[in-house]
């Protein structure tokens, strides 16, 4: 097996995924809720295991809850 190829230092790999856990666990998305038309929250901690991988959207005016592809 040729080793060509950059590959990553496991440590480097585990650091990256640290990283992620300092995401905010919500980012508000410029899409408006479709009961209430309030701003909507994106939701960076939840994300649904179907392929392709769905992501959790919610309103905190009226407490709807949306699934997306992105
Ligand atoms: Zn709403």
């Amino acid at each position: 097996m040729t080793n060509n190829q950059e590959l990553l230092p496991w440590e480097a790999y585990v650091s990256i995924s640290k990283v992620c856990e300092y995401l905010p666990p919500r980012t508000q998305v410029n899409v408006a809720c479709p009961k209430c038309g309030q701003q909507l929250w994106r939701r960076n901690d939840i994300v649904l295991t179907s392929y392709p991988e769905q992501y959790q959207y919610e309103c905190d005016g009226c407490g709807w809850v949306g699934y997306n592809f992105r």
